[in-house]
Order: structure tokens, then sequence, then C-alpha cells
């Protein structure tokens, strides 16, 4: 096929579950692209020598390669393709922003259309899965064995390519389930548990084993891992989930949640299904304060609980949403309403305690901040109520202080995340970490990039014979 014939081949589009259908139910909105559109829309893809695209992918997946062999039909070498790099390509196809990444560097966005990487990605993913596709046998073994603290995106990465390289792999996680946000936050809907389950099992399969209900900070700390414990390193990677309050009047009433609890008691605990055993409040009328990924997740899942309406309040205006796009052209065809330029002043509640209304004010666009967004300037007198029964506050996370308190030599920066050099490890020797106990907040792939890299220092580190024991 000549790149004239490839250029005239449109971008194709992602099926979807009918809006209305989807409004009420938990089963995952994108269908996956057929066999036929895969080839069609890797065809699209110019094979350039010198693939841009690859830039934008944290965990550097060779895109062109994998999407010629699709293009050409053979989808076993393209997986084949795909799992080398990316242990979890089923859980990144659905949930990384590729149009911030790959995409947004293919030269086909240039004039049209980029390339659908995450679509194909997406589709590989699930094709091995359902043929037992299967990573690369690991190394021999080398005889170190490594720690790693939780079991989110960065955790699972590294724990794949330190187990591939041959080391003993230990996940301690605190939760009863492994997959950190993946489970937790990310709902059904847009990431399907049992593919989260499947990729988790690919990694058992290489020997990671994997501890639940175990907090490092309390059950062990990370002194106990490297001394009594016999590990030679450890990676921390426990993400960010302590929610931030808006510290708004009314923040103590019946009915006001954060979006970590809410999406939690709905995803990790199945109090979606009215049959299950976690209690939850199902919204009569929502009002979700956010406009990110984890506020989106909120709404929509709000409206699935039977929320009429399911009001999203946020005090920019749609392009400064930091949520996917995707996302936010799902939630509209569902039926959210999105409050902009909008801020929460204070929760009101009724004379026995529960949420009755949101109180809210208009804003405007004003200066630049330090962002580089227009900031929310106030309109005097422009306050109104949003009525609801259920608030969920999801205005963002900062890291949980109950592993660095009882780790007093970790160097952390102002906000608390933990400081690291430029090989991932931090001021203690052989303890590394990466992810959002790193960043602060940021995304999957982010995550699993930073797992990726800080696995190959530790290798690295573990091969040199840097282990603290062989240091004594
Ligand atoms: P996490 O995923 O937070 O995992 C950390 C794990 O460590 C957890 O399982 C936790 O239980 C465990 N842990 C914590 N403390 C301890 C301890 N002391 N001992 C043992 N275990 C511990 N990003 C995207 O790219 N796309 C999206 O669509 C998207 N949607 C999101 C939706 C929601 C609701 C949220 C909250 C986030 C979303 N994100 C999204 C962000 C993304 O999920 C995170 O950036 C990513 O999960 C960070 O990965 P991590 O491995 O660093 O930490
Ligand atoms: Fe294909 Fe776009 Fe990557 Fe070029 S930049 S190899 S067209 S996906």
């Amino acid at each position: 096929m000549t790149n004239k014939e490839r250029m005239k081949i449109q971008r194709q589009a992602m099926p979807a579950r009918e809006s209305v259908e989807r409004a009420h139910s938990f089963r995952e909105v994108n269908l996956g692209l057929t066999e036929h559109v895969a080839i069609l829309e890797a065809q699209r893809c110019l094979l350039c020598p010198d693939p841009k695209c690859i830039n934008g992918c944290p965990v550097s997946i060779e895109i062109s390669e994998f999407v010629r062999h699709l293009a050409g039909g053979d989808f076993k070498t393209a997986a084949d393709v795909l799992l080398r790099d990316n242990a979890l390509p089923g859980i990144s196809g659905r949930v990384c922003p590729q149009e911030k990444q790959c995409e947004s560097l293919c030269v086909r966005g240039k004039c049209g259309d980029s390339v659908a990487i995450g679509y194909l990605e997406r589709f590989v993913a699930d094709w091995a899965r359902e043929h037992h596709g299967e990573m690369a046998a690991p190394a021999p073994p080398t005889g170190h064995k490594v720690a790693i603290v939780g079991s989110g995106p960065a955790g699972l990465t590294a724990a794949g390519e330190l187990a591939r390289k041959g080391h003993d792999v230990t996940i301690f996680e605190a939760l009863h389930e492994p997959g950190g946000v993946l489970v937790y936050g990310i709902p059904e809907f847009r990431l399907p548990k049992e593919i989260v389950r499947q990729e988790v099992d690919g990694l058992r399969k290489l020997g990671v084993k994997i501890e639940c209900n175990v907090i490092i900070g309390r059950t062990y700390t990370i002194d106990d891992l490297l001394t009594e414990e016999g590990f030679h390193a450890v990676f921390i990677a426990n993400g960010a989930g302590l929610p931030v309050w808006l510290g708004i009047p009314g923040e103590n009433l019946k009915g006001v949640y954060s979006a970590n609890e809410f999406l939690t008691r709905v995803n990790l605990m199945r109090a979606y299904n009215p049959e299950g055993e976690t209690p939850v409040l199902r919204p009569k009328m929502a009002a979700v304060i956010g406009g990110g990924n984890t506020a989106m997740d909120g709404v929509r899942t709000s409206k699935r609980l039977g929320a009429e309406p399911a009001t999203l309040v946020y005090r920019r205006s749609r392009k400064e949403m930091p949520a996917r796009i995707e996302e936010v052209h799902h939630a509209e065809e569902e039926g959210v309403v999105f409050q902009f330029l909008t801020n929460p002043l204070a929760i009101l509640g009724d004379d026995k305690g529960w949420v009755r209304a949101l109180l809210c004010q208009r804003m405007e666009l004003g200066e630049p901040d330090a962002s580089g967004r227009r900031s929310p300037v106030p309109i005097p007198g422009s306050e109104f109520e949003v009525p609801c029964d259920v608030v969920i506050e999801a205005i963002g996370t900062r890291a949980n202080p109950l592993l660095t308190h009882t780790t007093p030599d970790l160097k952390l920066n102002r906000k608390g995340y933990i400081e690291i050099d430029e090989n991932g490890m931090t001021s203690k020797p052989g303890v590394f970490a990466g992810g959002d106990i790193v960043r602060g907040a940021a995304t999957v792939i982010l995550a699993m990039g930073d797992g990726k890299k800080t696995a190959a220092a530790m290798d690295r580190y573990l091969r040199n014979g840097q282990t603290p024991s062989e240091r004594k």
C-alpha cells in the first residue's frame, strides 16, 4: 500500500454502547474495534522511518512495529511486540490519555487525525488476552529479593520488569485486591476489573508474589523489609490517595463523600450491586465538585446509581478541564449536567443533618495564573443553589504520611512527596520510588513509565553488588 493510499483512509471511530443504555449500566462503554476496522486503522500508519509517536510513550512501546504487524493481519507478532514493552496493555489501551501522549506527536495529526494508537493498543491487548498471549519467560533467578509497596500501575509495571530480569519480587498491598486506582478508583464502565485481574495474573505467571492486606508503615516498616524480611531493594509505589477537602462549611453533613471513598465503595466494594453488602448512598440528585478524571468518574457513577440530575460543578470553563476529552464527551451524551465557571461556597443541610443543596457562585475568567490557565474570579451577587442530597468532592489528593512517618530518613519535598535522584533512588540506599508518590496525582502511563525506568535502575543497582547485605 502506498502512503497516498494510506492517507485516504479516515480515522476509525471507537464503537460505544448507546448512551441511553449506559447511563444506567456499569457495563463497559467502549466496545473495541473489530478485526477488520483495526486493520484498516493500522493501515493509516505511515510507518515513519523515524517515528515521533514513540517519543510520547512513557513505556517506549515500539508503536510503528506493532502497528505494522497489525496492518498486515499478523496479530500474534503485534501482540509479542506490545507485550515486550508493556505488561499492562489492556489497561493502558483503555485509560491512557493517548491524545496527550503518542497520538499528539503522530505526524498524521499535523494535517488531519492522528493514528488511533490507543484503540489499536487495546485491540491487540484484547486479542492477546483472548489468545493466551504471554510475556517472554523470565531470566534465570538472580537470588535478589525485591519488595514493592503498592500494586497500582507503577508497582505492577516494576514488578513485571524485575521478575522478567530474574529477581524474586513480592508486592505488598494495603487493600484486599491488587490494582490500586485501577480497581478502587476507575469504574467498571471504563476499565472492567476482569481486565485488571487477568493482567495481574500474567504477572503472577512470571513469578510475582502479591501479599494483600499488608500495610507498609504498620504491618512492616521499610527497615523491617530491608533487614528481618531479607529484601535487597524496595520500590515504593504507594500512590497519593489521601483526599484533599475544600474546607467549606457543611462538609460534615450526612451525604458528603470524598470521590475516593465514594468510588472505592462502588467499585472495589461493589456497592453498585444492590444485593452487595457495602452500603453507599444512592444519590437522588448529586453534585460533584472538580474537573478531572476523578470528578468525571464520580459524576458518571452517580448518574448510574440513579441521580437525576447528576451535576458537575467546575470553577473554570470547559477548555481548562483536565479530564480526558472522551470522558467529557461520554458524560455529556449520558446526560450529566455541567455547571462551568461555578465555585462552591458551602454545603447546605436540612434540620436532620442531611445534605439538601450546594451553595455556589458564578465565576468569570481573569488573568492566567502560575499554571498558565486563566484564573476564575467571582462575580458578586451571583450566588445560587444546586439542589442535591449527595455531594462528592473530587478536587485532588495528596500523599498519605503513614509510610513516610515510619521512615524518617526518606527525604520528602515540601508537599510530602518522596524525593528521588535520576535513577529513581530515594535518600535511603536501596529504596527507590515512583508513580504518584513522587509526582503527585498524575496518570496511569506516567506511573507505568516510572515503574519501568526505575526497575531498570534497580536491576543495575542489584547486579552491581550494591545490595544492603553485600555492603555490610
Ligand atoms: P496507585 O494507583 O494509587 O496505587 C497505589 C497502591 O498502593 C494502592 O493500591 C494503595 O492501596 C497501595 N498502598 C498505599 N499505601 C500503602 C502502604 N502503606 N502499604 C501497602 N500498600 C499501600 N489516570 C489516567 O491515566 N487515566 C485515567 O483515566 C485516570 N482516571 C482516574 C480516575 C480516578 C478516580 C483516579 C483517582 C485517578 C485516575 N487517574 C487516571 C490517575 C491514575 O490512576 C494514577 O495517576 C495512577 O493510578 C498512579 O499510580 P500509582 O501506581 O503511583 O498509585
Ligand atoms: Fe505511524 Fe503516526 Fe507513529 Fe508515524 S508517527 S509511525 S504515522 S503512528
